[in-house]
């Protein structure tokens, strides 16, 4: 006998979706803006009400675990069935701040506010200058102290402020911005951009480093719709120079972008910003919003997407998959994106410095960037540095500068009573290196030799104060909880680095053949660099790996 039709598995009342549509408004049901929408159930009610997911789930079409394993994917959704309404306060515990004491301050403020607040530890926040650092939903706190911190609840006052430094749309275009891209109108004029492009030498400075002209031939060779993805998701510990250009010069940034998009006859532009930087967020948004209402020249379809907190996020094809509203795990290549990237189109992707130097470069020619550099390098960088150094910060200098004259040049010498120990030269995948190499030429392809390379320009100084093996320690941990989980060797083997390196006597040989079988198997950066700060350690710390 034919059973009367039952439906399965959970669903939202009629209440939940009335909340729900409430909450959402007009804001378009569209797959790839889930995660914009879980953004707007989560800044109205502090979390993730599970419930509500299910209304979500309905409403958009999706299944709930589709809707559910994106929400729990991302560190920023705090998905639950009981919602309490405790603002969150996270603590950044990354290399830096925990070299300034954020491990002593997460344990005072979970004793003293852990009843009122949702305490979290979180991974660098993009603000090491200023550690350690706190943020009270979206408001950062830096040189934070149990004071400080409790001084911000008591005020309640949750926003992240506006950068009030950057060069607005009015004061840019009065400067003679955007002049370039409004002659950027023919085919000569795109292959004389790309030409400067190489000719400056210009490479990818979000950590790769491959050459930018190639790559737009690359992407222009494919046939169209292309698209643009600009990667603003910098979330290497230790790296904040993409916000610095950001907070300064955003025109800079969006004008090298629409140089790029037009240079590879892209339709559209897509802004992926980390979630970390809500005041950047503010301010591109209005920035943006600026310039549409009052264009120079026609302009591509521009879009601006918010990260949720997920470090793999920075890797280009997790990117891609975040911005299509999935969870971030990188793509196996081939293809690549710069075949079948965003939506499936042929996709340039660049970081956010990148496209600040082709703005440049573009107004001022190649010389000037071509013609810097140190120690027979070539080029221009912004610098993170930040650890034991008198003023840390965010500083334009030539690659090939060494580290001892990036701070004694810029960093006003080392901090009183520390001297140079050690240097992570590119943040925490980049690998640690002694005192005796500070002399050697920071760029591309030039610290490989010494099993370290430059990255993102990220450099975190240590003294004879901090221990190594912590360092070593935290960036392994940290790359433990960000892996996407995707790959065995890099799922099991970053968790199991960090235990066995935690051990007083750490077995040496067999945390080698992990890191070979992570580095030879993983699918993607994370995994493949993971191992590299355990091998820099027993290669030029030995003393320190028992104990
Ligand atoms: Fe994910 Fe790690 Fe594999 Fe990359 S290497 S895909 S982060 S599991």
């Amino acid at each position: 006998m034919k059973q009367p039709h039952r439906q399965r598995g959970r669903h939202a009342s009629a209440t939940d979706r009335e909340r729900l549509a409430t909450l959402l408004g007009n804001f378009p049901i569209r797959r790839d803006l889930l995660i914009e929408a879980l953004h707007r159930i989560n800044d109205a009610e502090g979390c993730l009400p599970e419930p509500l997911l299910l209304a979500l789930a309905e409403r958009m079409g999706l299944t709930p675990a589709q809707v559910f394993e994106v929400a729990s994917f991302y560190h920023h959704f705090h998905v639950t069935t009981e919602p309490d309404g405790r603002p969150v306060l996270r603590i950044c515990d990354s290399i830096v701040c925990q070299q300034h004491g954020s491990d002593g301050l997460l344990a005072t403020l979970r004793r003293t506010l852990g009843d009122e607040l949702r305490i979290e530890a979180t991974p660098c926040v993009g603000r090491c200058a200023g550690a350690p650092v706190a943020v009270f939903g979206q408001k950062p706190i830096e040189r934070a102290t149990p004071e400080r911190v409790q001084q911000a609840v008591a005020d309640g006052d949750t926003d992240c402020p506006l950068p009030q430094d950057a060069q607005d749309y009015a004061a840019y275009r009065a400067a003679g911005g955007y002049r370039q891209l409004a002659e950027l109108t023919t085919d000569a004029a795109r292959d004389a951009l790309i030409a400067a492009i190489d000719a400056a030498g210009l490479r990818g400075l979000g950590g790769a480093g491959f050459p930018a002209a190639r790559k737009w031939r690359l992407v222009r060779a494919q046939p169209g719709p292309r698209l643009l993805v600009v990667n603003i998701d910098e979330g290497e510990p230790g790296t904040f120079k993409d916000r610095h250009l950001l907070e300064t010069a955003p025109h800079r940034c969006i004008e090298g972008a629409l140089l790029a998009a037009r240079a590879i006859d892209a339709e559209a532009v897509y802004f992926y910003l980390r979630d970390e930087y809500a005041g950047c967020r503010a301010l591109l948004a209005r920035e943006l919003a600026a310039l549409q209402a009052d264009p120079p020249c026609p302009l591509p379809a521009i879009h601006l997407r918010r990260g949720a907190g997920a470090y793999v996020c920075g890797e280009e094809s997790a990117l891609i998959e975040s911005i299509e509203g999935k969870r971030g795990l990188p793509r196996l290549r081939p293809p690549y994106v710069a075949e079948r990237g965003l939506f499936g189109r042929p996709t340039l992707e660049h970081n956010l410095e990148t496209l600040y130097w082709v703005a440049r470069i573009a107004d001022e020619g190649p010389a000037f960037f071509r013609d810097a550099g140190r120690h027979g390098r070539r080029g221009l960088r912004h610098y993170s540095l930040s650890g034991r150094v008198k003023k840390p910060g965010v500083y334009l200098a030539p690659a090939g500068i060494t580290p001892r004259e990036l701070i004694d040049e810029f960093g006003g010498g080392m901090a009183d009573g520390h001297r140079l120990k050690a240097f992570f030269p590119g943040g925490a995948a980049g690998g640690v290196l002694p005192a005796s190499l500070a002399d050697a030429p920071l760029d591309f392809d030039t610290l490989q030799p010494h099993g370290a390379f430059i990255g993102s320009a990220a450099v975190m100084v240590l003294s004879q104060q901090d221990s190594v093996k912590a360092a070593v320690l935290n960036a392994l941990r940290f790359f433990a909880a960000e892996s996407c989980g995707q790959c065995t060797p890099c799922r099991s083997g970053t968790a199991q680095a960090v235990r066995l390196l935690e051990a007083p006597r750490p077995d040496r040989a067999l945390l080698d053949e992990l890191a070979q079988v992570m580095a030879d198997g993983s699918i993607c950066g994370l995994g493949q660099a993971a191992p590299n700060p355990w091998l820099c350690l027993r290669r030029h710390f030995p003393e320190e790996v028992d104990g």
